[in-house]
């Protein structure tokens, strides 16, 4: 969907380090060996491997294993541990039920654009693998184009300001470009074969206390949090900023649509965010949305909002309007947003955890620190800053 704010775009800067917030004192029984993971990582013993435990098997924790064992091949045994799998289609994920295409939000910084940037080269690239598709996207804003605010003008392909005649009534401005779409229910299981082919193991199991993914890791493991909504009911973690926006959706077989289109959100409770996505497997599916409902946890479909967003996308694509067009379901899925942004920061947690919501130390063990490096929060843009956020994820890591 598209928004109203397109801020300008400063020059590309260096990787952002987003700095730790809590720092282990000398006498804490952290980790004592550095874990400099550059290293001799050919020669490392099997048994000397850390271990790295990765809380969520979304696109988010999915892309940090991929970058994680790209870059260091031999040196850490890593886990996937996660309630939901890459191959299940429940809503207590966000994952599966993404658009999903690369469609810059306004509002964004220097982190995001250079997240946004890494993710979208890189699925541009995977296009002959027919995971991703490159296609024409259309934007239209209430307002006029200011072109100095587009940051991503120069990114994107074939990018262009759209003329007069070619705004619908009642919009002000907008502008069409190639960019590229996924389809999530292909790419994710994709991806776990892929991490599969390279030794990473997947655990299927519910955390209820951060305690449990450290007792998995063990005493010199390293976590990565990429729990999404998770975060803000997983004991030890409460992250409070953590909430959904929901997105209502329809998916559709209609071949002949093969261009995105995006419009800005209504101002009002209905937030109906006319967007639709043609997807790349199997040919012929286009996703159509939408609903952008923040703090609404409703899983279930509601048809008078799905006869709002059919009417709204048939008002803008006529080619969905022939007898060819079937509809193949009614979605509901919960982007997992986070007040200020996501999070991607590392952080020394101290084992065992102390809650509010615990009583004592109840598993009679040492204390200790531990690091684990969050990356969660990212609402409805966690495909196309994927790539990029993983990359930066694994930076904290190796600064250990
Ligand atoms: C309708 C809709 C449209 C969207 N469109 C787009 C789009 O066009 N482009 C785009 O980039 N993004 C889009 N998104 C957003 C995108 O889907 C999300 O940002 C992204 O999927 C978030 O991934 P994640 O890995 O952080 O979280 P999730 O996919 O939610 O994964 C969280 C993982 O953590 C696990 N977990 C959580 N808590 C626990 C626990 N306590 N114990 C064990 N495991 C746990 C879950 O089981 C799951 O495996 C859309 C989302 C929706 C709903």
């Amino acid at each position: 969907m598209a928004e109203e704010t397109q801020p300008p775009r400063a020059p590309p800067s260096s990787l952002d380090v987003v700095s730790s917030t809590t720092q282990p004192s000398s006498n804490d029984h952290a980790t004592s060996t550095n874990p400099n993971p550059t290293s001799n990582e050919e020669d490392m013993p099997v048994q000397e491997k850390r271990h790295i435990v990765i809380l969520g098997a979304g696109v988010i924790g999915m892309t940090i294993a991929h970058v994680l064992s790209t870059r260091h091949p031999s040196s850490f045994k890593i886990t996937i541990v996660a309630r939901d799998q890459p191959e299940d289609v429940t809503q207590a994920f966000a994952s599966p039920w993404a658009g999903a295409n690369w469609s810059p939000f306004g509002n964004g910084d220097e982190k995001t654009y250079k997240r946004e940037s890494i993710t979208f080269n890189k699925f541009w690239n995977m296009e002959r693998t027919g995971l991703t598709v490159n296609m024409p996207s259309r934007i239209y804003y209430n307002t006029e184009v200011d072109i100095k605010r587009i940051w991503y003008k120069d990114l994107v392909r074939n990018f262009r300001v759209l003329s007069k005649d070619e705004i619908p009534a009642g919009y002000g401005g907008g502008v069409i470009f190639d960019t590229i779409t996924v389809n999530p229910q292909k790419y994710l299981p994709w991806m776990k074969n892929e991490l599969l082919s390279r030794g990473v193991e997947f655990v299927r199991r519910q955390i209820h206390n951060i305690d449990e993914a450290a007792d998995i890791a063990g005493p010199t493991g390293i976590l990565f949090n990429c729990t999404g909504l998770g975060a803000r009911s997983l004991v030890g973690i409460e992250d409070e900023k953590v909430h959904p926006i929901r997105g209502q959706t329809i998916t559709v077989h209609a071949p002949e649509v093969q261009e995105c289109i995006s419009l800005p959100i209504t101002p009002n409770a209905e937030g109906i965010a006319t967007y639709m996505i043609p997807r790349p497997i199997p040919d012929g599916l286009v996703y159509i949305g939408g609903t952008y409902q923040k703090n609404n946890w409703n899983t279930s479909v509601d048809f008078n909002t799905a006869k709002r967003i059919w009417e709204k996308a048939i008002e803008f694509q006529p080619a969905l309007k022939t007898d060819k067009t079937r509809v193949v379901s009614h979605n509901v899925g919960l982007r997992p947003a986070r007040e200020g942004g996501p999070r991607i920061e590392l952080e020394w947690l101290k084992y065992p955890t102390v809650s509010e919501y615990l009583h004592g130390n109840a598993t009679g063990k040492p204390p200790r620190r531990y690091p684990i490096i969050h990356c969660y929060g990212f609402g409805g843009f966690g495909y196309q800053g994927s790539w990029g956020s993983a990359e930066e994820a694994v930076d904290l890591l190796e600064q250990l």
